[in-house]
């Protein structure tokens, strides 16, 4: 018997199973990757800090008052270790890394990079190189400023960095390549250092090309395996090409995701230019905010330690994720997904052409999923086969029964596909 006719012959069954499942009445919610409550009860104690009268910085600055640009040193540091670059070549600024790369695009359009002929705005056409499937607030950036998309595909060891260096060989309006460096939204792929060294190193027909190294995950392991990320920046200027990558970061999946502090890293010549606007458009970032952070982490470590209470809370709502796909599909063989080591998403391909049937089923059972498509440019997956799940904000219970229903979904659509083009018996 075919897989497509053992599936179809189930579907009966699958209805009962799906009417049951909605039945339940349930209001579950995977759709986005926020940290729960839990999370961030880890960084309560921020609430009380820097506490009245602690408001001087190391170097004497009173960080209640304008001023310091680059953000707090003892800020960035720590982060400067952490993301392994040289404190003079990062800056600590607002609460959202997502703003950060939205200004230097924006900037890169009004006014040009370093290395650029004009403004990009000038240029007859941009476009970004897109991994996919990849994070839907990238592509949205590039949707808005009329930057055109060209997706790539993503491997389990980043970008395919030969289908990145071919495209940016010939295609002079290529300027940007979105990457996710650590545990990726959505795969969990991280980039191998033989992938980051060609990126960094293959020819652009762009005098003026960037890398958008988006270093979201960098810290936020779910096993015991801590795997470092490749130091981009330093890899470019090894490779002779020091300005080709923009490096971002934030404390939004450490402390709050609301009221963190983001970070952007770079060669002193990118930094030089974007402090140079930056100047213009602000008198200085929110050093309270990263006084209290730095007085809550103190060091390295102590964002490593609070990293790992994070895990605690994280690994188990992986692992449901993963044991409930694997006991109701794996048989049935309707869909793969990745078990990623860190980050915050679980990527599920189904049966090509079921996605967004998938997603529907789900939302009339009461579970809201990212909808269908928001891993790819214009929200179109040409096989509409790819979702995203976001397993960290619901509780571990709520988490598996959106799970059981969700595989519930799969399997349901999987076999209506089946049904459709299997000739029914005679
Ligand atoms: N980059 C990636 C890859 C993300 O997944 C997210 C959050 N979902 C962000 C950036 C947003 O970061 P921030 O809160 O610092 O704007």
């Amino acid at each position: 018997m075919s897989t497509d006719f053992a599936l179809a012959a189930r579907l009966d069954d699958l209805r009962r199973e799906y009417d049951d499942l909605k039945a339940r009445g349930l209001t579950l919610d995977l759709t986005r990757g926020k940290p729960s409550a839990e999370q961030l009860d880890l960084s309560e104690p921020l609430l009380a800090l820097p506490g009245e009268g602690q408001h001087t910085a190391e170097d004497g600055t009173d960080t209640r008052n304008y001023g310091g640009l680059s953000g707090l040193l003892e800020l960035r540091r720590i982060f400067a270790e952490l993301l392994d670059v040289p404190v003079g070549q990062l800056l600590a600024q607002g609460n959202a890394s997502l703003t950060l790369m939205y200004d230097t695009i924006v900037q890169a359009l009004l006014f040009g990079v370093p290395g650029s002929d004009r403004p990009w705005s000038r240029e007859e056409q941009v476009t970004f190189l897109c991994p996919v499937p990849g994070y839907d607030r990238h592509f949205a950036i590039c949707e808005e400023l009329g930057i055109r998309m060209v997706t790539v595909p993503m491997t389990p060891d980043g970008p395919d960095a030969e289908a990145v260096a071919a495209l940016v060989a010939e295609d002079a309006s290529i300027r940007g390549l979105w990457v996710v460096p650590t545990y990726a939204n959505p795969d969990g792929a991280v980039v191998s250092e033989t992938v980051a060294r060609r990126l960094v190193s293959m020819p652009t027909a762009a005098p003026d090309f960037r890398i958008f190294w988006d270093n979201a995950y960098v810290v936020h392991h779910l096993t015991d395996v801590e795997t470092p990320s490749v130091n981009a920046v330093a890899l470019a200027s090894d490779a002779g090409n020091p300005d080709r990558v923009f490096l971002y970061a934030s404390t939004s999946k450490i402390t709050f995701a609301g009221a963190g502090v983001a970070f952007f890293a770079a060669s002193p010549a990118n930094i030089d230019w974007y402090q140079a606007h930056l100047g213009i458009r602000s008198i200085g970032p929110d050093k309270v905010n990263q006084l209290r952070h730095a007085m809550f982490f103190r060091n390295a470590d102590g964002v490593r330690a609070h990293m790992r209470r994070h895990r605690e809370i994280l690994a188990p709502k992986f692992s449901a994720v993963g044991e409930i796909l694997t006991r109701r599909l794996s048989e049935a063989g309707v869909a793969s997904w990745t078990e990623p080591l860190g980050g915050y998403f679980v990527s599920v391909d189904v049966v090509p052409g079921t996605a967004s049937r998938v997603v529907q089923l789900a939302k009339d059972a009461g579970i809201a999923l990212t909808p269908a498509g928001s891993t790819f440019p214009y929200h179109r997956d040409p096989q509409d086969r790819n979702i995203r799940l976001a397993p960290s904000m619901p509780p571990l219970d709520e988490v598996r029964a959106a799970m059981d229903g969700v595989a519930t979904c799969i399997l349901l659509a999987a076999a209506e596909a089946a049904a459709a083009i299997t000739p029914s018996p005679a």
